[in-house]
């Protein structure tokens, strides 16, 4: 399942030239992955999905969930955690990638 762009995108464009496929375009103004380029970078010399790794806001780039209940438990967990965040920017950032 590919990856894409959710509203915490602030437009930095960080993640269009690290893609390895060219997968993330810019339409009518926003960031869009594109499912059919996109190969989530597997297979590619990267080991981890280069969006995702070098998005500032962290949750810019985020994976699609495979089914119905992943994806709702992937949306309620974001909203809780933006609830409760009391992390700070690198604490958070540290989390996300380690
Ligand atoms: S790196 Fe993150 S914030 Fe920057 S354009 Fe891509 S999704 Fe948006
Ligand atoms: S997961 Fe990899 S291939 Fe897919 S959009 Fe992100 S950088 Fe591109």
């Amino acid at each position: 399942m590919a990856y894409k762009i959710t509203g915490q995108c602030i437009s930095c464009d960080l993640c269009l030239s690290v893609c390895p496929t060219g997968a993330i375009k810019i339409v009518d103004g926003n960031r869009w992955i594109d499912p059919e380029l996109c190969t989530n970078c597997v297979g590619s010399i990267h080991t981890v999905p280069q969006c995702q790794a070098g998005c500032p806001t962290c949750d810019g780039c985020v994976k699609q969930p495979t089914d119905y209940w992943e994806g709702w438990f992937a949306t309620y967990n974001r909203v809780l955690a933006k609830l409760t965040n009391k992390e700070d920017y690198w604490e958070r950032w540290f989390n996300c990638y380690s």
